[in-house]
This record gives structure tokens, C-alpha cells and sequence, in this order.
């Protein structure tokens, strides 16, 4: 394939991958992102949360009132059932109310009337506050007007309720300040039905102010909690002042209200106890810092996993990048293979040919044409070897087969078996070897297809200056075998990636020279796999060094540890 159309080819491919990563990827991110972001933002401007939990609010207001309804109806037909009876004397009606106040202390005044009069009895404690006293003589007054008059009315409305009971709270007076006192009014059981019997009671209202409304709040805030869970609600019952607002010195609250801040709801009294008002909020918050808060951490957690998707797909663009590099690289090497392969099959073809035909007269001449058949015999093998170990190695079965072996003398032996064609090819070679290395437990195969490796580089990617250097020393506990070249040099850029599968670097030269890119990678996983690394350093147009290290086993030099026992014991 022609470099153009393979850089169309590239770039289409490119193309694609953008269009794929931009339809499946980025356009329903984007997508969720945007349509997260302005639902956000409408939940911010049309309150929802804040008018969800205030209609939660109004109906536990509206339990609550339920609740304290409930009791006080109870409470209040009790005692409608104690009610003496119409044909009794005075003194034995008398008698029995003040027996139903003694029974139950949390009623001020009780009163009985019917067409005899009007009989109020109170608390004997309850005398004592002046106040008191005071109002108890108007209200005896006023409510005996009012029964002459509209008695007969009073009882054919209450009849009408589904309980027959009127509730009046209000105001009053006391020693200790002002107060709101609940009354109620009933018709009497079993009282014909002609007449006009009425009763009635007031509450104390020292015991609705500290024990009534505190236990019912308490029990309310604690079901609530029980129930739900989150953030604690504080409610209190107070008045609502003139200009409609919910008093800021509430009659009673639950634990928790704090008296800054305006409560979430109120919620007015419908029936027994009317002119006040019930008010909730949030301990320690309110509505609308909650709204607040879960906004804005509602805001980061979008902006984090924005980032994330972005961070996500930036590595998904890379991952792609680097396997349809890999995916180029692969498509080189099969065309640079098949022409490695074609070039010495042609080569010893054409030799073998022209040597049967016989036409070749001098010695010198077949000798010549021998060698050449020789070498590119050798180039392929060592070419197909290196692509079945490759093969190997990335199926995982590349297995090693260590032995102790004399290092220097494997070397000296891989050279020997080049030292013709290096020389052939007009390369200096200057080898140095130390010779007393310890022995090293290495795969010889292995180590020598390394060396023959690395000399094959330097020959193939050097010009002029035809050096070849190898050396094998020791140094800091390693064995360092060295091949260094006079040739082209390795750009800073492709030294780390030259010993990567199939890479192969950008030089002319290199393009011209045709190679597989398996060479070095299998020099690094030789190495690797027994236990040392490569290193190259070069400069371009200098030429390169490439450093294989080799650990020397411990055990190779220490004595084994059953000696220095043995020697011990003898002592
Ligand atoms: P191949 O030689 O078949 O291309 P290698 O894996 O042996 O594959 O080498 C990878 C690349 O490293 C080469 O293509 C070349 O660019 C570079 N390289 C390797 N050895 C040398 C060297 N001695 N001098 C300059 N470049 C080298």
C-alpha cells in the first residue's frame, strides 16, 4: 500500500474512532450532564423540596391538633357521663360536682345550669389568686344572662354537631401573668328535652400550659423521629399577634425551638382551642438552608462525575490511540516479514540455480555464491526464530532452560560463529572479555539469540564508520555484556520505545533496512526473565551502547550454609 493511501486509510480511521466515541460516548454524557444540570436548576427556582417538606409539615400539624382534639374529647366526655341528674336536689348536685373536681384536679370550674339557676363550683386553690376570684364572679353573671337567653339556642346547635360540645378559649388574668384558659360547654345526658340543662367546664390552664401541650409535642417530635428518621422538628403553640404573624414568645414548645428564625408553618387551631396556632420547623436549620445544601452538594457531585466521564474518555481516546498504533505497527510487520522472508528465499534460490546449472567456472566463485547461500540461510533462520519465540512469548509459552554456564566462553563462541561476516562486512570488531567470571545459571539458547540480536542491529543501522564492539565484564554484583556501534544513533524520543513489539524508528536508514521491530523486545524479555534488564544509551550520529545485565547468583560464591556447621561442631 502506497504511504498515501495509508495515511488516508489512518486518518479515516481516526475519523471514525471520533465518531464513535462522539455518538455512544460523549453525546449521552454531555447529554446527562446538561439535562442533570438544568433540573438542578429548576429544582432551585421552583422550591420543590421546600414545598414537599411544608406540606409534610402541615399534615403533622394537622395530627397534631388531631391528636390533642382526640384527648380533650375524651377527657371532657368523662365527665359529661359524671353529671348528676336533673331531678337531684341542689345541695346533692353541688355535692357531686365537687366531687368530680376533687377526682380530677386538671379542671378550674365546673358549672351546672338548668332552669333552677346556674351552680359554678371551682378548686379551692384556685380561689386563692384574686384574678381568679374576679372572673369566676363575672362569668357567673354573664353566663346566666347569656344561658336565659340564648340557652335554648346554644343546645339545638350543639345537638346538631357530631359532638355536642362548644369550646372557648381566650385570654385571661392570673397572679402569675397572662394565660389562655380553655372552656367547654355540653348538653347533660338523659336531660329532657324540653328544657335547658347545660354544663360545663374550664381547664386549668397551669395544667395545659406545662402538662398537656408538652407531653403532646414530645409525643409528636418523637413519633415523627421514629418514624423518619433525618432532621429533628421542633413545634410550639402560642398566639397569633395582631399583624398575623406567629407569636416570637410562644405559650409552649417542644425541646429544640429556638425562638430566632421564623417557623416553616403555622397552622391555626380550628376547634377546641381556636385563637391560637400551631408552628413547626427544623432544629438547628431550616428548609431552606437544607434546599440549599443539597443543591449545591447535588452541584458537585455532577461536577465530579463530569469530571470523571471526561477523565474516563480522555483515557478511552488514549487505550484506542495506542491499539490502533499497535494494530499500524502489526500491519508494518506483516509487510515488512513477508519481505524479510521473500529477499533470502530469492537470494538462495537464484544462487542455488546459477551453482546447478554449472556455469560457474572459477572456485573462487562458488565459494562466493556457498557463502551468500550460507548467510541468508542464516538470516532466516535467525528471522523465523525470533518470530517463534515472539509467538511464544505472547501465547505464554515461552519456557527458559537455566543452566550454569560459563558466560565468557558463550560469548566468545555466538562471535566466533559471526567474526566472518561481521568481518566480511568491513566492520572493525573489537571484543573484550573478561575471563574470570563467575558462572551464571542462564539459558544459552536464549543468551546467544540476545547477542546475535543486538550485533545484527549494529550492523544493519550502521553507515561509514563500521565499528562493532562487545564487551563482557563484571560490575556491582552483575555481569554486563555490551554491544556498541559507531552508526546512526537512537533519537532521545525512540529510546524508550524502540525495545516496545514491533516499534521501529522513523530514521531513513532504518525504513530503508528491512527489520521486523521483534528483535529488541525479545531482548528485553530474555533478560527480564532471568532476573537482569537492557539499556541503551546513544546519541544520533554517534552511534549506540546497549547494556544487557546478567545477576550473579549468591549462592554461586557463598559456601553453603552446612559448611560453616560442619566447622562449627569439628571446633
Ligand atoms: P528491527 O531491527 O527488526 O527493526 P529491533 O527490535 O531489533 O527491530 O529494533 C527496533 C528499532 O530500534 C529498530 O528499528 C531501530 O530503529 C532501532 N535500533 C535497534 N538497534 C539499533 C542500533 N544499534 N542503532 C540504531 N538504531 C537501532
Amino acid at each position: 500500500m502506497s504511504p498515501k493511501k495509508r495515511k488516508l486509510l489512518g486518518s479515516f480511521n481516526r475519523y471514525k474512532l471520533i465518531l464513535t466515541l462522539g455518538v455512544a460516548v460523549l453525546l449521552p454524557a454531555a447529554g446527562l450532564i446538561y439535562a442533570n444540570y438544568s433540573q438542578l436548576q429548576l429544582f432551585e427556582r421552583d422550591k420543590v423540596l421546600e414545598a414537599a417538606i411544608h406540606r409534610d409539615f402541615q399534615e403533622i400539624l394537622a395530627i397534631t391538633e388531631k391528636r390533642m382534639n382526640k384527648k380533650v374529647y375524651a377527657m371532657v366526655e368523662d365527665i359529661r357521663g359524671q353529671f348528676p341528674d336533673c331531678d337531684c336536689d341542689e345541695t346533692e348536685k353541688e355535692h357531686k360536682l365537687d366531687h368530680i373536681l376533687e377526682k380530677n384536679p386538671w379542671i378550674s370550674s365546673i358549672l351546672y345550669y338548668d332552669d333552677k339557676g346556674l351552680i359554678l363550683q371551682s378548686q379551692p386553690s384556685k380561689m386563692e389568686d384574686k384574678h381568679f376570684r374576679e372572673e369566676r364572679e363575672r362569668m357567673a353573671d354573664d353566663y346566666k344572662g347569656w344561658f336565659n337567653l340564648e340557652g335554648k339556642g346554644l343546645l339545638e346547635g350543639m345537638r346538631k354537631k357530631i359532638r355536642p360540645m362548644n369550646f372557648y378559649t381566650g385570654p385571661a388574668e392570673r397572679s402569675y401573668g397572662e394565660v389562655y384558659v380553655t372552656s367547654v360547654l355540653f348538653p347533660i345526658p338523659h336531660a329532657p328535652m324540653g328544657k335547658v340543662v347545660l354544663g360545663g367546664l374550664a381547664f386549668d390552664d397551669v395544667y395545659i400550659k406545662n402538662t398537656f401541650f408538652p407531653e403532646m409535642l414530645k409525643e409528636v417530635v418523637e413519633d415523627k423521629y421514629t418514624e423518619q428518621g433525618g432532621n429533628r422538628i421542633a413545634i410550639s403553640i402560642g398566639p397569633i399577634e395582631t399583624e398575623g404573624s406567629f407569636s416570637m414568645n410562644p405559650l409552649v414548645a417542644s425541646a429544640g425551638w429556638d425562638a430566632e428564625g421564623k417557623p416553616e408553618v403555622v397552622r391555626k387551631f380550628e376547634d377546641v382551642f381556636r385563637p391560637l396556632a400551631l408552628a413547626i420547623k427544623y432544629q438547628g436549620t431550616s428548609v431552606r438552608e437544607l434546599g440549599e445544601t443539597w443543591v449545591h452538594n447535588s452541584f458537585i457531585i455532577l461536577g465530579i462525575l463530569s469530571l470523571m466521564i471526561v477523565g474516563g474518555l480522555v483515557l478511552i481516546k488514549h487505550m484506542v490511540s495506542k491499539e490502533m498504533a499497535l494494530a499500524k505497527l502489526k500491519s508494518d510487520f506483516v509487510s515488512n516479514v513477508s519481505h524479510e522472508l521473500r529477499t533470502p528465499l530469492a537470494l538462495i534460490r537464484l544462487y542455488a540455480e546459477t551453482l546447478e546449472l554449472g556455469r560457474i567456472s572459477t572456485q573462487d566463485k562458488k565459494h562466493e555464491y556457498y557463502r551468500i547461500i550460507r548467510k541468508e540461510s542464516e538470516r532466516l533462520t535467525a528471522l523465523i526464530n525470533n518470530i517463534l519465540d515472539f509467538s511464544r512469548i505472547e501465547a505464554g509459552r515461552k519456557e527458559y532452560e537455566f543452566r550454569e554456564t560459563d558466560i565468557a566462553e558463550l560469548v566468545r563462541n555466538t562471535l566466533d560463529s559471526y567474526r566472518y561476516q561481521i568481518e566480511q562486512q568491513g566492520f572493525e570488531l573489537d571484543e573484550r572479555i573478561d575471563s574470570n567470571l563467575p558462572p551464571l545459571e542462564v539459558d544459552r539458547e536464549a543468551i546467544a539469540r540476545a547477542l546475535v540480536n543486538l550485533i545484527n542491529n549494529a550492523l544493519k543501522y550502521s553507515g561509514d564508520d563500521k565499528f562493532l564492539g562487545v564487551r563482557l565484564y563484571r560490575e556491582n554484583g552483575v555481569v554486563k555484556l555490551e554491544v556498541l556501534d559507531h552508526g546512526i544513533g537512537i533519537d532521545r524520543h525512540d529510546q524508550s520505545k524502540i525495545f516496545e513489539k514491533f516499534y521501529r524508528a522513523g530514521d531513513p536508514l532504518v525504513h530503508n533496512t528491512k527489520g521486523s521491530g521483534l528483535g529488541l523486545s525479545l531482548v528485553r524479555h530474555i533478560s527480564q526473565a532471568h532476573g537482569g534488564d537492557i539499556v541503551v544509551e546513544s546519541m544520533p550520529g554517534r552511534g549506540s551502547k546497549f547494556i544487557l545485565s546478567l545477576p550473579v547468583k549468591q549462592t554461586a560464591e557463598v559456601a553453603p550454609p552446612h559448611q560453616f556447621a560442619e566447622g562449627t561442631m569439628a571446633s
